[in-house]
């Protein structure tokens, strides 16, 4: 047993590549933490599976019991209801559809669990331990192989009637854009995400424009990554740099957008697509400024997100902590 006192709780994300468990404390230290890959082709039981055993060995590494940790929060990519616990559908997790997630989860650990999105738990993150500490009103947006979203008013997650608002990747941008996975066009992902950069420069190098991205992909158009294009653009190659601005433009559309809706104090923006740093951001932020309301716009402040990657795994280790609070305050 760790000789901090403070009360441990157990965070678990699941995204569509890996799931990631940490045993954290209330100040948001990690204590122990575990990565596996998401068998995402298999079974919903071999998922679950992972996920328990992942659970398992984090609390292993640091000899911590279950019965010493006061919660469990699960960050799970998709659509969920965090009142029943039940995770409708996510797009990159086909195996896990309408499921109780909450209960199974509680049920195999043996202790209380809770289950929100995953975007949400990256915004909790944040909130508790990162770049939006004592922020009221803010959004948290992540740009990665999709776009996601956490809406946070008054201090609390906004989650709307079933617990599917903050799918802001999923507003439509351009009506008659790319198709979506999500089975609607010119979704805000479908043209601001990685992917999307990806599969633009992708289409460009097929059309025949000349550009050295193709060299940093081993000369095979299908390892374009939007790191591939990045790596280009840094060396300055001129169609990687353009799909970078376009990319860019895209981002600033769609917070355009969410600053004329919500007003937001901050925004904090994070995800691997956000680390090409002011390449795609300063396009996005002028992009903006010129869409938005200018009042709104200058009340807004923009933060890079601090956590990184655990940014989801502390917001739901810390959304289980608040929760239990809130019972035993009763
Ligand atoms: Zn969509």
């Amino acid at each position: 047993m760790p000789k901090d006192m403070t009360a441990l709780s157990l965070g678990i994300d699941i995204g569509g590549t890996k799931i990631l468990t940490a045993v954290a404390n209330s100040r948001g230290a990690i204590l122990s933490s575990d990565e596996s890959v998401t068998p995402v082709t298999k079974s919903r039981e071999a998922v679950i599976q992972s996920i328990v055993d992942s659970a398992h060995r984090a609390l292993k590494q640091i000899c911590v019991a279950t019965s010493e940790v006061c919660g469990v929060g699960v960050g799970v990519a998709g659509v969920s209801n965090p009142e029943a616990g039940i995770l409708f559908t996510s797009p990159n997790l086909p195996g896990l559809r309408d499921v109780p997630l909450r209960d199974i989860i509680q049920e195999r650990l043996g202790k209380k669990t809770f289950l929100m999105n995953d975007a949400n738990a990256a915004a909790l993150g944040e909130f508790y331990f990162g770049a939006a500490r004592g922020v009221r009103n803010f959004l948290y947006i992540t740009l990665s192989t999709g776009v996601g979203g956490g809406i946070v008013c008054d201090e609390k997650i906004y989650s709307g009637a079933i617990g599917g608002a903050g799918e802001v990747g999923h507003m439509t941008i351009d009506d008659d854009g790319p198709i979506c996975k999500c089975g609607n066009r010119g979704c805000w992902e479908t043209l601001a995400s990685g992917t999307a950069l990806a599969r633009e420069a992708r289409q460009r190098i097929r059309e025949g424009v000349k550009t050295s991205i193709l060299e940093y992909a081993e000369g095979d158009v299908d390892r374009i990554t939007a790191e591939v294009v990045h790596s280009a653009a840094e060396q300055g190659d001129s169609l990687a740099r353009e799909l970078i601005t376009r990319t860019g433009y895209y981002i600033g559309v769609g917070l355009a957008n969410l600053i004329n809706i919500f007003n937001p104090e901050l925004i904090v923006i994070g995800g691997g697509l956000s680390n090409i740093g002011d390449m795609l951001l300063e396009p996005a932020f002028k992009t903006a400024g010129e869409r938005a309301y200018k009042e709104a716009f200058l009340a807004v402040r923009f933060a890079t997100a601090e956590l990184g990657r655990n940014s989801g795994v502390l917001g739901a280790a810390a959304f289980a902590l608040q929760e239990m609070r809130k019972t035993s305050w009763g």
